[in-house]
């Protein structure tokens, strides 16, 4: 590309900052312009539920880089701005302040937003979301000791909520609807060994049930559960989910995926959406995987970073498969869990270690192949998890199971 084109990236989140980051690495001397809703600089969300709710990390450490980074890159920062339309005739992108930004290729990383409680009860001050530092902000300083939380939703970001609420002395009830935590992402078995270090923690949870109503006068007061349980509370956190922000690109006639939580703007291997130079990466894209030989939406942070670097190359350089096997973390008390693949079936588990005891791995497993893994305080083995996915090369389950036989040799 000519030093003279442009870039614009939608959305200065994680994905939104390292994909300008990697326009650079990558050499490109053209306008990059960055377009971000919110008024902070790019960050990671991982402390939101973590250590910046805990009150342990300090604001600076969640970003990306420092003001100075964007400025010394000629890197064009435009925070606290939206972009309202994508006009791809025109080759630009008019924006809420009522300006328009021009663009040779555009990169959208709008990433996603909270799916909000729609009971009665819902918009009481006490419901609380954790998406962006905002919120982190707001609930922070009432997780204190003794406060009633519940949590709606029993997926990573409720449970590590529930955790750091827990270890700031909250007494907490998380109510789950399906019938084990985790369900989205893990097996039964995983779920249960996951809610049983939770209730050793003194985390109270209810499976199956979902909230009927939040009563109280003007404030949080109770949590009435479809089971018929009833909670007082005093602080009511909700994490139920993310809707992907697809509507700027299906308004402009962009292909996405099925609308609702699985949606998200449809690409190839190479980032690329169904328009021209026009490109999506991170939790809003609906990405074809060549390892896992489907299309598949990914909130995690591997995925931002990565996919924000490969598909921002992809823009300007000669185009290379993102191809990685889906990887996330979760840190809840002192569990590490640690998740390889995506897997939507399998046949059975095998288990390595003593996961019970927060050391060990759950297997996955179709046929002879491991299709997931879940690891418990375990990172050290992710490489070797995610060789044995990516490659599904044929293993025995009493290989895997023996802890005398090192992951790295059986993964080869
Ligand atoms: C509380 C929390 C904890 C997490 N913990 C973990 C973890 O432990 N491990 C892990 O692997 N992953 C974790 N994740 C997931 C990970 O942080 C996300 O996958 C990642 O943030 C996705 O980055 P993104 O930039 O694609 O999307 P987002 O982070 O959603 O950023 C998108 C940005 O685009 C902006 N935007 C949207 N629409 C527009 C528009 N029209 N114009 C301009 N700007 C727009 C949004 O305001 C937002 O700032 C966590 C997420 C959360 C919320």
């Amino acid at each position: 590309m000519s030093t003279l084109e442009s870039i614009v990236i939608i959305g200065a989140g994680h994905t939104g900052g390292r994909a300008a980051e990697a326009l650079r690495g990558a050499g490109f001397a053209g306008r990059v312009v960055l377009v971000g809703e919110e008024s902070h600089l790019p960050y990671e969300r991982p402390p939101l539920s973590k250590e910046l709710l805990a009150g342990t990390m300090e604001l600076e450490k969640v970003t990306l880089n420092p003001e100075s980074y964007y400025d010394e890159n000629n890197i064009q920062l435009l925070l606290g701005i939206s972009a309202q339309e994508i006009e791809l005739g025109l080759g630009r992108v008019r924006l809420s302040d009522d300006t328009d930004v021009a663009f040779d290729k555009l990169m959208i990383a709008t990433g996603g937003r909270v799916r909000r409680l729609a009971c009665p009860g819902a918009d009481l001050h006490g419901v609380y979301y954790i998406r962006d530092i905002n919120d982190t902000l707001l609930l922070r300083p009432e997780l204190r000791d003794g406060v009633r939380v519940a949590v709606i939703g029993g997926g990573f970001i409720g449970l590590e909520v529930a955790a750091t609420a827990r270890r700031r002395g909250c007494h907490v009830t998380v109510i789950e609807l399906a019938d084990q935590v985790l369900a989205r992402v893990a097996d039964p078995a995983v779920g249960a060994l996951v809610a049983d270090i939770h209730h050793a923690e003194g985390v109270h949870i209810v499976t199956g049930a979902s909230v009927e109503r939040i009563e109280g006068d003007a404030e949080v007061a109770e949590v009435i559960c479809t089971d018929g349980e009833t909670l007082e509370v005093d602080v009511v956190v909700v994490g139920i989910g993310i809707l992907p922000n697809q509507e700027i690109a299906a308004e402009a006639g962009i292909a996405c995926g099925p609308k609702g939580t699985q949606g998200g703007i449809k690409v190839d291997e190479f980032g690329h959406t169904s328009a021209a130079n026009v490109y999506a990466a991170g939790d809003v894209a609906f990405h074809y995987n060549p390892i896992l030989k489907r299309h598949l939406r990914l909130e995690s942070w591997g995925n931002a970073q990565n996919s924000a670097i490969a598909v921002a190359r992809n823009m300007v350089l000669d185009p290379v498969a993102y191809a990685e096997v889906p990887w996330f973390w979760s840190d809840q008390f002192d569990l590490n869990l640690q998740v390889a693949g995506a897997p939507e079936t399998w046949d059975r588990l095998v288990v390595r270690g003593d996961p019970a005891a927060k050391k060990g791995i759950v297997f996955y497993m179709t046929g002879d192949r491991v299709v997931g893994a879940t690891a418990f305080n375990q990172g050290r083995e992710m490489r070797f998890l995610k060789k044995l996915v990516e490659t599904g090369a044929p293993v025995d389950d009493s290989a895997l199971a023996d802890e005398g036989k090192r992951l790295r040799d059986i993964a080869g």
